[in-house]
């Protein structure tokens, strides 16, 4: 019943948070100059999106395009679903299953959208331009540099793989980011089975062509590796016998264990099923560089230095900023900052008219505690320092409504310290609550609480959000005097962004996955892979790339999967 009702819940709940949105602020109209102001003919506001992924996307999806002149900027064509990339390396899924063309989607949209197939190199702040480059290689002729102006930037570039500045990782270890890195592990795969099984090498070379490497041991690092094993285990074992015995896949990972931002059950589950699948498993390791034959690692316990051979390399290790808008925080003065900062309302801090969305952005935190205090001040009427119950309750919910990760904290059961206040030592109702007492549990909680995850689902529900924002810029120009309090008195007339964790999944290969789920739920095994399969066909973007998903999980059980080199 559990798996039945949660699958519902999976599949049928958009990524979307839901509620209200609109500006705080009214953005004046800009007539045409000289054009009689009764008869004027309103401009449409330019709205520039940078990027084609899930933020962009999501956003472009939902928006009413006939309001604006739209104009999308990316070096690629394409939305491609990420979830399933893990899948392509071994050609689980094909490539081309999991993409769907931007014109596509952007097709059906009520207007006109314009897409320009080109990496943005620079963001103008003061003269609102961006200037972008394409990246098409070829002998066509014309101008590849151009600018492009912007009323409203919709900042979604993502972000960029983080190599820590490891020497050597840029120039000898695969990445697992894009489409094209897919491809490309996955020729090597076959390239270092068909080296090992050539004649004339030693035993320690072809031991070292079938040592994959992997560093990282997050949701993207395991999964590869369970892809990688289930792909050696159903498919290559039976062409490259000779050599299945010299096979060997190494997860280094820096802390104590492998997906540790999963729930400690996941995590040990995962661990055990590694060590019975044969994955070697290596935690408390850092690596310090990677040569085109070694992996030199450092034993954050012993202090010592070794070193692995390796056919292939896959850095999985977390995310960075683009210089593209690393660049654009210096101008607007978060040059001190390493992710570009938002306030709730997805509004670029220090910068007017600019929105940043999806992995490129985070919501600044930073004032949290500041607000605590007024919004004790405000709830504690007669500065009796306790609360009853219900203004407690009250000043939770302004929380959650102000800060979307108290929501998260108290949909993983979380607040548990600040809800505990409720009750005396003896378990019993109270019935009123001290602020003080409040306010020193809630420092607890504020201090273990991170940005979003850079995950699609925190990506989509922005892009999203920001589409109705849009959808009722009317309604928020109409309200010049500013946004009514959300309760009572306040700031802001409409929700701000608000995340909904709907739960994250690990597949751990052999058909077997792992399931986080709200509410403090976890669900392992063969069925939640089967729970995984029905979401991730359910989230596709269209019912093509749905179709080519499902025939290629098809294809795959009754064919094995390809081992060709293309
Ligand atoms: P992206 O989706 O990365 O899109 C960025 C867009 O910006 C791209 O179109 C890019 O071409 C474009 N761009 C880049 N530079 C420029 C530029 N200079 N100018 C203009 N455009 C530019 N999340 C989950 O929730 N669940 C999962 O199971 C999951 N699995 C993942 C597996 C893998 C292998 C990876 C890599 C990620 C996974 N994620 C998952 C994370 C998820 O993919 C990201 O959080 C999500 O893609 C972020 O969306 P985004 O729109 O911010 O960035």
């Amino acid at each position: 019943q559990g798996y039945t009702a949660c699958s519902k819940l999976l599949i049928l709940c958009t990524l979307s948070s839901g509620g209200l949105v609109a500006y705080s602020e009214s953005h004046p109209d800009t007539g045409t100059p000289g054009v009689d102001p009764n008869q004027k003919e309103l401009k449409k506001k330019r709205v520039l999106v940078l990027g084609t992924g899930w933020a962009a996307t999501s956003f472009l999806k939902d928006l009413d395009a006939s309001l604006y002149d739209i104009q999308v900027v990316s070096p690629r064509n394409y939305f491609a679903f990420t979830p399933l990339l893990p899948s392509v390396t071994c050609g689980t899924v094909e490539a081309r299953s999991i993409v769907e063309p931007i014109r596509n989607i952007v097709k059906k949209r009520r207007g006109e959208v314009n897409f320009w197939e080109a990496e943005c190199l620079k963001i103008d702040a003061a003269n609102k331009k961006v200037l972008c480059r394409s990246k098409i290689e070829n002998n066509l002729v014309g101008n590849r540099e151009f600018s492009l102006e912007y009323d409203y930037l919709v900042v979604a570039v993502g972000a960029q793989v983080n190599t820590f500045n490891t020497p050597g990782v840029e120039e000898n270890c695969h990445f697992l980011k894009e489409v094209e890195d897919c491809q490309k592990i996955r020729r090597t795969v076959i390239d270092c089975f068909e080296t090992a099984i050539l004649p004339h090498l030693t035993e320690e070379e072809r031991k070292r062509n079938l040592h994959f490497v992997i560093v990282g041991g997050g949701p993207t690092g395991v999964e590869f590796a369970a892809e990688l094993h289930d792909f050696f285990e159903e498919d290559l074992s039976n062409l490259y016998s000779t050599v299945k015995d010299l096979v060997k896949i190494t997860v280094i990972q820096s802390g104590d264990h492998i997906l540790n931002t999963y729930d400690e059950r996941i995590s040990s589950f995962a661990e055990q099923k590694f060590n019975r699948d044969g994955i070697d498993v290596q935690t408390g390791c850092r690596v310090v560089s990677v040569s085109d034959k070694e992996v030199t690692m450092k034993l954050k316990a012993k202090g010592e230095v070794c070193s692995i051979p390796h056919g292939l390399v896959v850095w999985s290790t977390g995310v960075g900023t683009r210089p593209v808008v690393k660049d654009f925080m210096e101008q607007i003065g978060q040059g001190n900052r390493r992710v570009l900062a938002t306030d709730e309302w997805l509004r670029v801090k220090g910068y007017k008219d600019a929105y940043a969305i999806g992995d490129c952005a985070t919501i600044d935190q930073r004032k949290i505690m500041e607000d605590i205090s007024s919004i004790f001040k405000a709830a504690d009427k007669d500065n009796s320092g306790t609360l009853t119950v219900r203004e407690f309750k009250e000043v939770i919910d302004d929380m959650i409504i102000r800060y979307p990760q108290v929501d998260l904290y108290l949909q993983n059961n979380h607040l548990s310290g600040v809800t505990d206040l409720l009750k005396d030592p003896d378990g019993h109702d109270r019935e009123e609550v001290d602020i003080e007492q409040f306010k020193l549990a809630f420092s607890h909680v504020d201090s273990q609480m991170k940005s979003l995850p850079a995950t699609a689902q925190v990506a989509a529900q922005q892009g999203a959000y920001l589409s109705r924002c849009f959808n009722r810029q009317q309604q928020s120009q109409d309200n010049p005097e500013g946004p009514r309090r959300f309760r009572g008195s306040g700031r802001h007339k409409f929700r701000p962004f608000r995340y909904k964790h709907f739960g994250q999944f690990a597949p751990l290969g052999g058909d077997q996955a792992a399931a986080e789920l709200p509410g403090d739920w976890v669900s392992v095994g063969h069925s939640t892979q089967w729970l995984w399969y029905s979401v991730y066909a359910s989230k596709q973007v269209s019912w093509r790339t749905r179709m080519l998903v499902v025939s290629d999980w098809t294809r795959r059980f009754i064919f094995g999967r390809d081992s060709s080199r293309i």
